[in-house]
């Protein structure tokens, strides 16, 4: 029996959600066009009948402008220490000298590193062929792979290696597992993902959906999430006139909850003001955030 982990790091935005999905082989991950979109740790756990790997996704390595960003850098650098296997995932737009601290503890790591080029379906084999020699000076250690998330190309190579890379070792969870996460932290994570795509400027990133409800019977799941905001004002946008707004988020939620449950579903959004949470330690806790 092979098992571990392999957690996957990188920027904002260069695919980590995308990929983590990909090899999964469900929607764990919420994915979005704008950056900071994961917020905690995901596990998702791909069960064979002699492996099992533990993929972790995490918030991307920005630099902390508020106490909630800075429980996200926690949970990006936690994933260097407890790894088996590293994903360090870039894409072709990136320039290199971005993060130079992050990059410094990748390559003093000593475990496996797999460096993923992402996205080479938005450029051509020359330039790819350029990253690769330029990202190879920089981790010498690391075998390289040129990817598409979005497409799936080379996917299945990177599988395959990583399974030989695991180590020997019996399974860490349940070998029915797929996530370490409950149903309830999916609905967040889906409410959160039809906000960010509803709202512009700050609303996406000042709001904390909270599952209040969750009874599932045979046929049908039915929710109730408040959605928290640090301001008045906020709250004003997120309903919007005459609640329209909040709808469009209530329709979409419900589209995609229903493709993930596979259920049908009957879901109630409300919005409270809960004053500057991002900043407070005993609100960030409340919400899940480990500070
Ligand atoms: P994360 O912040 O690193 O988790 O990035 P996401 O997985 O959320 O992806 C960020 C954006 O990049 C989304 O719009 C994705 O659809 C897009 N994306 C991810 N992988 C690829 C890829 O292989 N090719 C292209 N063209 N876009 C991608
Ligand atoms: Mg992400």
């Amino acid at each position: 029996m092979k098992s571990g982990f392999v957690n996957i790091i990188g920027n904002p935005n260069v695919g980590k959600s995308t990929l983590m999905n990909v090899m999964v082989g469900e929607r764990l991950s919420v994915i979005t066009a704008k950056s900071q979109t994961t917020r905690h740790r995901i596990f998702g756990i791909v069960n064979g009948d002699d492996y099992q790997i533990v993929y972790s996704d995490t918030p991307g390595l920005i630099k902390p402008a508020y106490k909630l960003q800075e429980a996200m850098v926690k949970a990006a650098r936690s994933a260097l220490s407890d790894a088996d296997i590293l994903l360090y995932i870039t894409d072709m737009m990136e320039t290199i000298d971005k993060n130079q601290d992050i990059l410094d503890l990748v390559q003093k790591s000593k475990v496996p590193l797999i460096l993923i080029i992402n996205k080479i379906d938005l450029s051509n084999q020359q330039e790819v062929e350029n990253a690769v020699i330029r990202w190879q000076e920089i981790f010498p250690k690391a075998e390289i792979f040129p990817c598409s998330a979005l497409f799936k190309f080379n996917t299945d190579n990177l599988f395959k290696r990583i399974l030989e890379l695991l180590p020997e070792s019996p399974p860490y969870f349940d070998t029915d597992a797929l996530t370490d996460r409950p149903e309830r932290f999916f609905v967040t994570e889906i409410v959160r993902g039809a906000i960010l795509e509803n709202y512009q400027k700050e609303i996406p990133y000042s709001v904390e959906p909270v599952v209040e409800e969750f009874k599932e019977s045979d046929d049908i799941i039915r929710i109730r999430v408040v959605i928290y905001v640090e301001r008045d004002s906020q709250k004003g946008i997120l309903i919007g006139h005459q609640g329209s707004s909040l709808k469009l988020v209530g329709t979409q939620a419900r589209k995609d909850l229903e493709t993930f449950f596979g259920k049908k579903i009957f879901i109630e959004l409300f919005v409270k003001v809960a004053k500057d949470w991002r900043n407070r330690p005993d609100l960030l806790k409340s919400f899940g955030y480990e500070i």
